[in-house]
């Protein structure tokens, strides 16, 4: 049976809005209405040093404002409810087991000193990426080169650990992207990603996971900047045992800076005199504390319509001269 197109727009509450995410909300929005899907918001908040109070909100708001209607959401609920991380962590605990116990992700129990020794060791020996992996993780302190009995006395005496994934040492990682086209990656390319941390709180990796599987999300549609997490998501679906529901993956290039060097960033609009979110911001300044304001494109004086056909034109041209489209 055909599976109903389901997608989501998946932003973390860690500061306001900007026109990117607008732009891969707005795909995603009209991908679902397109063929007749279903489009959900869930918030990643799982990384509470970074939870910036009132992102959620102005996040909300700037959707509405663009004319971009959620099926499901933490505010207008929907069956998957909640869509709140945070209030989903015993679901994303159950899995994680689940992983250990089929042998595909174990306990670490090094101390941040330990980290840092075996990655000054790894540079020291002129190693380009230092990484926990499949090589590294032999000379560390995990349920992997632990005898058994050790690894239940620490986890007994309530010792601090993280969950990794067992990412294997000789394997091709291979998706196939709807803009990329097929992607492979060498498996000793990727790290033993930490899925739990030691606060109980999974990763935004393992959460993403998790949540795109339970609410039978059908396309992940977001920025290029995650592209290259995807093949370690591709091991966890088939490690879930979810690979035959695993979602499409399609990774929006980013917008740039005018002179292409890099992501655009609110500096590079305040330099070029335009806005770089929908709405007016209220934040503070990262180094002072100061309160700051940031101009939005409402305040600024244009139109949604405006805002929503430059963003969606800036990189799709239906090949005629129509400007304009509701
Ligand atoms: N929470 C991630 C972000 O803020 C979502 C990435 C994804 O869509 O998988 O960009």
């Amino acid at each position: 049976m055909e599976r109903e197109v389901r997608v989501r727009f998946a932003p973390s509450p860690t500061g306001p809005l900007h026109i990117g995410g607008v732009r891969t909300a707005l795909y995603n929005y009209l991908l679902a209405r397109k063929l007749g899907g279903k489009m959900l918001l869930r918030i990643e908040d799982t990384d509470q040093n970074r939870f910036v109070p009132g992102a959620e909100d102005y996040i909300r708001q700037s959707l509405e404002w663009c004319g971009i209607q959620l099926d499901e959401s933490p505010w207008v609920g929907g069956p998957h409810a909640p869509y709140r991380q945070s209030e989903r962590k015993p679901m994303y605990r159950q899995y994680a087991q689940q992983l250990i116990d089929n042998g595909y992700a174990y306990y670490a129990f090094d101390t941040p000193e330990e980290l840092d020794a075996m990655r000054a060791r790894l540079t020291a020996a002129k190693v380009p990426n230092p990484q926990y992996n499949s090589i590294t993780r032999a000379q560390m302190r995990n349920s992997l080169t632990l005898p058994a009995e050790e690894v239940a006395q620490l986890l007994e005496a309530g010792e601090p650990y993280v969950i990794r994934l067992k990412v294997p040492r000789k394997e091709e990682v291979r998706f196939n992207d709807l803009i990329r086209g097929w992607v492979v990656v060498h498996s000793s390319s990727i790290d033993d990603k930490v899925l739990m941390k030691s606060d109980g709180m999974p990763t935004y990796h393992l959460a993403n996971i998790v949540d795109d599987h339970l609410m039978e999300i059908t396309h992940v549609i977001r920025g290029e900047e995650w592209l290259p997490s995807a093949p370690l998501h591709v091991l966890l679906y088939r490690y879930l045992g979810w690979e035959s529901t695993m979602p499409q993956f399609a990774h929006l290039p980013l917008l740039l800076k005018p002179d292409g060097t890099g992501k655009l960033s609110k500096r590079d609009g305040d330099r070029l005199g335009f806005p770089v979110f929908p709405l007016e911001w209220h934040g503070k300044d990262a180094e002072t504390g100061e309160p700051t304001v940031s101009s939005g494109y409402r305040e600024s004086g244009y139109l949604p319509e405006a805002f929503i056909n430059f963003l969606a034109f800036l990189g799709w041209n239906p090949g005629s001269t129509q400007e304009l489209f509701t």
